[in-house]
């Protein structure tokens, strides 16, 4: 049987996880996000369409993608390869030269790199594909309760592929889970509403102001949404990414709190900041925005005992409340 139904970008398949919703779960990462907050650890996450990743750490010289580059990207130290002759030789062995700004994703460098040096971050799936990949963790769902989380990126940015999967996964009979960050148009929340058995939405700051110097968007729409979504569906977990220098503080993280309680939320998530995407930065060519902050970052495991001093405060407004994940 041929793929059918709608199509979405992917960039990731995560399997056994035990922390994006209830029991043992795979995470399928769609690509693409409206929002772009300074700390994102999934660089590769953030645009819409395909993209070139290359490690040169992993380049044995072999030139082959020089060859094959219809764009003149990437081009022998003599500036003598690349352009699409289709030779991958150069007469010169000075090390190739990357022009990023030549690129323009084909990746066709990545379908002949054998040392894995150039990768493409996304891929095209149908619905009916990503529900078949996703099902191969069925005993796992079987034993445990658990089932599929829909991550990103913003996975609401793919409303009809996000519902699509949602459904066609729900019909196995497993449960459903959707992390989101709330900045979409509400219609986007339709589209998914009846299929989501639980929504993760992030709660990252009450001041609108600093959350649109940190992510890019101010709060108006996100608030909205939740308010909305309050109203319409009843397994709803407050996630908050815990970031030194934009809401560590106990005054915005007692304002958070504060908020998901007011909503009649019963749950919230503290995920502490971690670097470990710094280096994907750098794969892709772009710069690690939280090193423009200029300041000394915490480590993980000193945020997370700022949150366990913080804990019993946060749980007395009637939130459980779970640190890590
Ligand atoms: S094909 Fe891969 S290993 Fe060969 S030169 Fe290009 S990046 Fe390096
Ligand atoms: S992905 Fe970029 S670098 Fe690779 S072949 Fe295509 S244009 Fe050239």
């Amino acid at each position: 049987m041929s793929p059918s139904g709608p199509s979405g970008i992917v960039f990731n398949i995560q399997r056994h996880s035990i922390h994006d919703g209830p029991g043992i779960r795979t995470i399928l990462f769609l690509k693409g996000c409206p929002l772009s907050c300074l700390w994102c650890s999934n660089p590769e996450s953030q645009l819409f369409t395909r993209e070139l990743s290359f490690n040169p750490a992993k380049c044995i010289g072999c030139r082959a993608c020089a060859g094959v580059c219809p764009t003149g990207a990437i081009r022998g130290g003599d500036d003598s390869g690349g352009g699409g002759s289709g030779s991958g030789d150069s007469d010169s062995n000075a090390p190739l030269r990357f022009e990023r700004g030549l690129c323009v994703s084909c990746g066709a460098c990545a379908g002949i790199c054998y040392a894995g040096a150039r990768s493409m971050e996304g891929r095209e799936m149908s619905a009916e594909e990503a529900v078949e990949e996703v099902c191969r963790d069925e005993p796992f769902f079987r034993r445990s309760g658990g089932g599929l989380t829909l991550g990103g990126g913003e996975p609401l940015a793919q409303p009809e592929f996000a519902a699509a999967v949602l459904r066609g996964f729900k019909a196995r009979g497993f449960s459903t889970a959707i992390e989101t960050a709330g900045h979409v148009p509400w219609e986007n929340f339709l589209q998914v509403i009846p299929h989501a058995d639980y929504f993760l939405f992030d709660i990252k700051h009450t001041d609108p102001d600093k959350h649109k110097r940190f992510t890019g968007e101010d709060t108006r729409l996100i608030q909205e949404n939740l308010e909305k979504l309050v109203r319409a569906h009843s397994h709803i977990i407050a996630r908050t990414p815990v970031i030194p220098g934009f809401n560590d503080s106990g005054a915005e993280l007692s304002a958070i709190a504060d908020r998901a309680a007011a909503l009649g939320l019963k749950e919230i998530d503290f995920l502490p900041y971690h670097g470990y995407g710094s280096g994907k930065y750098d794969l892709l060519g772009r710069p690690y925005p939280m090193k423009t902050l200029g300041m000394e970052l915490p480590g993980t495991a000193q945020i997370s005992a700022r949150l366990e001093e913080l804990k019993t405060t946060i749980e007395a407004r009637g939130l459980k409340v779970q640190i890590g994940g």
